[in-house]
């Protein structure tokens, strides 16, 4: 089948831009909104985004139609609801604008209030966890004004998408926008009730800011497609490690070759168009791996922007005849991607919690937060490891790779020597100074460092006035992970509150309470190197969780604890935990069938077929040597070969039946905790015992017969 693409170059070389100009061109953003709305509707809007207030439908009206309005200037002329059901994907109902035609035949284009603030998608197909038998199909997406609605233009023409939350007809949440504004509104109670006690009486409102580093995999689109793992399960189930690996480590910064920069260089401006602030660019450690991260917004916005950043990076890929690899390990033995989630908090008149100033010994305030937070994360590892599982980062967690399973957190020398002093004296009285790099050279700027070196082994690190959580998979939404952090510190500011608000003297009550906090949760603190052996051990007798799995990492759902965190604040409700529980085995489950069926079938129909092929023609060889030579020792060469190859073969073939076996009894097993254990157990089991020999096949066997591109082809030739 012949496959038109645009390769190399894409002719775009000619066409240079105003970033500015094209930022946020479609993007129904402030300014838009001041120059099209009403100034009474304006200020309305502004107070529903800012303050919470209700929405009326007269407003709704007068801000639907001149979304719609600017929509079809920009060539739109379909609307959609843009939600984000717990698919692990964005969902989409497109409307046209049309109205039914006139007496004249003619249509109106229009769009009420009510459409903008409420859809009525057909929720019976997406995952409910049994939330919502089949026969109680409705579910209702809701207008999150707070994220700004846009206008995406692609292959089917230009769409205005408005970012929606999605709920069931009781008002349980099905998606993942809904806990998340929820786990918003706890931060910004619980941070205004603590900067009051600090004397801040003039900060509004407080939200928490995130910026997603997101990493990535690009291949090129024809071998991709030579791939059935690839295509059906976003990672190779089979693949021998080619001769050279990573181990130079030559990519990681490396200069960014053609190909790759024009790539990036299209899904920069799609990115800019939708107001995305796509930042930092650069090459991975892993060959064909690279990483994009914004500039950080709101945690909802940058949660809606993640999405459209994944989805742009496979949209473009297609177009430079290449396709995106979002998979937490898309190849055994090469790193593989996750997402940093930088966090901090900030409020509208912008000052971060998170910034310790220059001297954080004697910014109370700051160690009243940073405690809290070790508190909040020490009290709830568990569930921040939870936020972070899946079926493709269990390939990173807990697997020798970046980051261990472990959480621990992160605070460099300057934090650390400031709690040190806390718990030994209860009293901090200096912090270390930033230090002048000295380089040696006179002709190179002297500047000063940052108070404290990096850490790229832990997975909860301080990084100066923000955490960064370094364990969530490439392929994620970074709504759960961030609703978890929200929650947490917000508890964790609440029980402080709730005992300062009843001391009389502040200023002792609050210094009890820093080193007690400090004291009591010291153990979460580590500074070392988060791979080693030893740090397994230390976490071992600090009593920390290592949790290595998704099947082990479920359960935190629902503990009491859990349940008493989210239900205090209305985050998510018994039920819904219950019913995420669900979900997240069945989606499991379902992963690890899939990777199942995939492995029988190209085993079965592609692998297979070509070993026997390649004995084929090592028997002829011997053959025909044979009669020609008339002797046995001209062929001991190809003998060995051939029974190499029948061994591993027979291998194979017996793995291959065991794994069939397997996977029927899997699928006929009741959805559950159980289920997903089964094929954590034993399908993965099965599956690397398939692997093994197919893998040394591959070594052997004539490479124009093996049936798809090597690891080689895929990673180094893109
Ligand atoms: P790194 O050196 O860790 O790879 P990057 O520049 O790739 O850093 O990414 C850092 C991310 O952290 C960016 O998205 C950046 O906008 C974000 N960030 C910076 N400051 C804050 C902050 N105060 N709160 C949240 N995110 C932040
Ligand atoms: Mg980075």
């Amino acid at each position: 089948m012949p496959i038109l693409f645009l390769t190399k170059g894409c002719g775009h070389m000619s066409e240079y831009y105003n970033v500015a100009e094209v930022f946020g061109e479609n993007v129904f953003n402030d300014t838009v909104m001041q120059e099209r709305l009403p100034k009474k509707v304006y200020k309305k809007l502004k107070e529903v985004i800012g303050e919470g207030k209700e929405l009326d439908l007269e407003t709704a009206d007068v801000i639907a139609h001149e979304m719609k309005e600017w929509a079809i200037e920009k060539g739109a002329t379909h609307y959609t609801h843009w939600f984000q059901p717990l698919t692990g994907v964005t969902a989409e109902k497109h409307d046209s604008f049309i109205t039914a035609p006139m007496p004249n035949g003619k249509v109106l284009m229009s769009f009420s209030g009510k459409e903008l603030i409420k859809g009525e998608p057909d929720a019976s197909s997406f995952p409910s966890g049994g939330l919502r038998a089949t026969f109680e199909a409705r579910g209702y997406t809701a207008w999150d004004c707070t994220s700004p609605a846009f206008v995406r233009q692609d292959a089917a023409g230009a769409t205005l998408c408005i970012p929606t939350a999605f709920c069931s007809y009781t008002g349980e949440a099905l998606d993942q926008k809904t806990p998340l504004l929820r786990s918003m509104e706890a931060i910004n109670e619980q941070s205004l009730r603590l900067i009051r006690l600090f004397g801040n009486m003039t900060s509004k409102k407080v939200t928490p800011s995130v910026g997603p580093e997101q990493e990535y995999f690009l291949v090129d689109r024809e071998k991709y497609l030579k791939r059935k793992d690839l295509i059906f399960t976003g990672r190779t189930l089979f693949g021998a490690m080619p001769p050279k690996g990573q181990e130079m480590e030559d990519h990681y910064f490396g200069a960014i070759r053609e190909r790759i920069a024009a790539y990036m260089r299209d899904v920069n401006k799609e990115l800019w168009k939708l107001g995305v602030t796509a930042k930092t660019q650069h090459n991975e450690v892993a060959p064909a791996q690279h990483e994009l991260a914004p500039i950080y917004a709101e945690a909802n916005v940058a949660v809606d922007n993640n999405q459209l950043v994944m989805e742009t990076l496979k949209k473009v890929a297609g177009r430079h005849g290449m396709t995106c690899l979002l998979h937490e390990k898309p190849f055994a033995g090469v790193n593989g991607s996750g997402k940093h989630n930088n966090w901090s908090i900030v409020t509208d008149d912008g000052i971060n919690l998170l910034d310790p100033g220059k001297t954080p010994h004697d910014n109370i305030q700051f160690l009243l937060v940073l405690t809290c937070i070790l508190k909040a994360v020490d009290k709830h590892a568990d569930l921040l490891r939870e936020s972070a599982a899946d079926a493709g980062n269990d390939h990173r967690l807990g697997a020798n790779e970046a980051p261990p399973a472990i959480i621990s957190v992160f605070l460099g020398e300057q934090l650390q020597d400031v709690l040190t002093q806390l718990i030994s004296t209860g009293e901090a009285t200096r912090s270390l100074k930033r230090e002048v790099l000295q380089t040696g050279v006179k002709t190179l700027p002297d500047f000063r460092k940052d108070a404290t070196d990096r850490n790229r082994t832990s997975p909860f690190a301080f990084t100066g006035n923000k955490f960064e959580f370094r364990m969530v998979g490439s392929n994620d939404s970074i709504a759960p992970p961030n609703v978890v952090l929200n929650s947490i510190v917000a508890e964790a500011f609440s029980d402080a509150c709730d005992y300062l608000e009843k001391e009389e003297d502040f200023d002792t009550a609050v210094h009890n309470l820093i080193k007690e906090q400090a004291i009591a949760h010291q153990r979460i603190v580590f500074n070392g190197n988060g791979y080693s052996q030893e740090w397994v051990e230390e976490a071992g007798r600090r009593g920390l969780p290592n949790i290595k799995s998704l099947v082990d990492a479920v359960p935190a759902l629902t503990t009491e604890r859990t349940v008493a965190l989210f239900e205090k604040f209305n985050v998510f409700t018994k039920a819904e935990l219950e019913s995420r529980t669900e979900i997240l085995y069945e989606n499991y489950s379902k992963a690890l069938n899939i990777e199942a069926r995939t492995m029988i079938d190209m085993a079965g129909k592609q692998i297979i077929p070509a070993v026997i092929k390649y004995t084929t023609f090592l028997a002829n060889s011997i053959n025909a040597v044979k009669s020609a030579c008339q002797g046995a020792a001209a062929t001991s060469a190809q003998e060995e070969l051939l029974v190499e190859a029948s061994q591993l073969l027979a291998e194979a073939k017996a793995a291959l039946g065991k794994l069939q076996a397997d996977a029927e009894k899997g699928s006929a097993m009741e959805a559950g905790r159980k289920q997903a254990a089964y094929y954590r157990d034993e399908i993965k089991a099965d599956m690397d015992a398939l692997r093994a020999p197919v893998d040394k096949l591959e070594m052997m066997v004539d490479k124009e017969m093996w049936p798809m591109p090597s690891y080689g082809d895929l990673i180094f030739e893109v």
